[in-house]
């Protein structure tokens, strides 16, 4: 059977150049960075190169990067350690609705303790108000954290004039970076991000490891307390061959900016206007201008279908894909995302994310194309809602709320 891998904003697989320069941080260079022997010194220099290769690639200076273990760990880290070091100065915070779930349950623990925080909302296409965000900061405002991309939908929120913004109201930026890294440019500078999110294992490095950009001269309190790894600002041997890794990671991801993304954004245009002249109604999530998207991301509802069945029978096809974030699959919940998009209830549990990478090809996507539209007809022949002629009264569309 084929097997085609469409969820790389789930995880990507290690890219082999990435594995190549890991293997010998688990062989013969087994060394704790921190040792001041030669077995130590032997692999604090590639510590110290993958943080030149992380900075480089996001624009800032290698004593602006600390090692972590994942996107989540950087997330928390960010806002608790705000919290934490900024609390004299204020005691509220400015997010989104559509944040992933590492910064939405941070904030609540974080309202536990007596935090208030704003969730911008967003419109039908999932975008936000800037002047909303203005008018939301006071003099207590110690953060603004605003995803750079959306892991659903794809779409791209405007750093840049967030950054402005924050720094026109001397007010931190935080910027969960996760879905951007590797797939657009992302400059710190540019944006003037104080705080940003990078994990490993969404630009071809393994999972365990990720890496946190804090401005130099921004107060944050350890989220990790124990040794004095990361000048103090995160406790944890190393976990040498992951940021090894992460460091050729991030290489190949800056110079994959150019000619390979345009290749994956070519197929991902391709899949969404095959799809959208093959199937009638269907619905796209997101911004309808692809430029406004991360360029592998597609997220579509098919109308009358329930997301689980749809990936079901794409597994069977060998067709990897997925319906909501997969930290939040599993649940018949639907996504919040949707949710904050106002996207109907009955929609919003068909959508599916289609996440494209570097290794996908044009016969994938002709494949993808080929078995989608008679998957969908199948299913929708089995709806009761499909079926019937007229359209649903208003309280049928109650109970089928109320059902999910
Ligand atoms: N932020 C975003 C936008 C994500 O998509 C994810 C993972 O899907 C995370 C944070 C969490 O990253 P990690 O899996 O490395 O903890």
């Amino acid at each position: 059977m084929k097997r085609i891998y469409m969820d790389n904003n789930a995880t990507t697989a290690v890219r082999p150049e990435v594995l190549e320069a890991m293997l010998p941080f688990y062989r013969e260079q087994f060394g704790n960075p921190s040792s001041v022997h030669w077995a130590g010194r032997a692999v604090s220099g590639a510590v110290e190169k993958a943080r030149e290769q992380v900075a480089r690639l996001i624009n800032c200076s290698a004593a602006e990067i600390v090692f972590i273990s994942c996107g989540s760990e950087g997330d928390n880290m960010s806002l608790k350690g705000t919290v934490e070091a900024l609390r004299d100065k204020g005691d509220h915070i400015i997010t989104t609705t559509v944040e992933h779930p590492a910064i939405l349950e941070t904030c609540k623990a974080l309202e536990k303790q007596g935090i208030r925080v704003t969730y911008l909302p967003v419109d039908h296409n999932g975008m936000l108000n800037l002047a909303e965000l203005e008018a939301a900061i006071t003099d207590k405002t110690i953060l603004i954290s605003v995803m750079w991309a959306n892991n659903e939908t794809g779409n791209l929120y405007p750093v840049e004039e967030i950054g402005a913004i924050a720094r026109k109201y001397k007010v931190r930026f935080h910027t969960d970076a996760v879905q951007a890294v590797g797939k657009v440019p992302v400059d710190v500078q540019k944006a003037n991000v104080d705080l940003l999110v990078i994990s490993g294992h969404k630009i071809g490095a393994p999972k365990g490891v990720g890496a946190i950009y804090i401005r130099r001269g921004t107060r944050l309190s350890p989220f990790m307390h124990g040794g004095h790894q990361e000048r103090n600002r995160r406790a944890g041997t190393h976990n040498v061959a992951g940021i090894v890794g992460l460091g050729v990671a991030c290489e190949l991801a800056g110079s994959h900016l150019g000619e390979d993304v345009a290749h994956i954004r070519r197929l991902r245009d391709k899949l969404e206007q095959g799809i959208q002249a093959a199937i009638p109604e269907i619905k796209l999530n997101g911004h309808p201008d692809p430029d406004l998207r991360l360029p592998n991301t597609l997220n579509v509802s098919f109308a009358y279908i329930e997301g689980e069945s749809l990936l079901l029978n794409f597994d069977m096809k060998g067709i990897a894909a997925s319906s909501g974030s997969a930290c939040t699959s599993g649940s018949l919940e639907p996504s919040h995302v949707m949710g904050a998009m106002c996207v109907d209830v009955v929609l919003a549990h068909s959508s599916t994310r289609f996440s494209l990478g570097l290794d996908n090809t044009e016969e994938d996507v002709d494949y993808v194309l080929e078995v989608l539209p008679p998957i969908v007809q199948r299913l929708r022949e089995m709806s009761p809602l499909y079926n019937r002629k007229e359209p649903m009264t208003c309280e049928e569309c109650q109970i089928i709320r109320k059902v999910h």
